[in-house]
């Protein structure tokens, strides 16, 4: 007998992951230690009391979001006037998309994992 697998979302970390048909509620996370961090981040909002909209972060991980996001308008704006410029040669467009692509891979290498996140 085959089991057909679907894809989840982890909870935690975001990343898909297949999901074995079965019996039982599909898991929520990727992982056991993705489960154990969302489950302390949990408690952590509670004691600290963290509203639900609300997302306690470590200084260092917010400081490197907003610097890659600032990178990243930076870039978009870059690009945005140099293609706009004249007529710019398929080379122009190659080189603009590396300097997007390398703004976003800055962005996508940040490790944004909540200290406190509630429900
Ligand atoms: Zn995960």
């Amino acid at each position: 007998m085959t089991q057909s697998t679907k894809n989840g979302r982890c909870e935690w970390c975001g990343v898909e992951y297949p999901i074995s048909a079965g019996p039982g509620r599909p898991p929520r996370y990727c992982r056991r230690s993705h489960r154990q961090r969302a489950y302390e981040a949990r408690r952590l909002a509670v004691e600290r009391g963290i509203r639900p909209d609300e997302v306690l972060l470590a200084r260092h991980t917010w400081e490197a979001l907003r610097d890659a996001l600032y990178r990243l308008e930076a870039a978009s704006e870059d690009v945005a006037m140099d293609l706009m410029a004249g007529r710019p040669t398929k080379a122009e467009y190659v080189e603009a998309l590396a300097h997007l692509t390398a703004a976003v891979r800055d962005l996508q290498e940040i490790a944004v994992e909540p200290i406190a996140l509630s429900d």
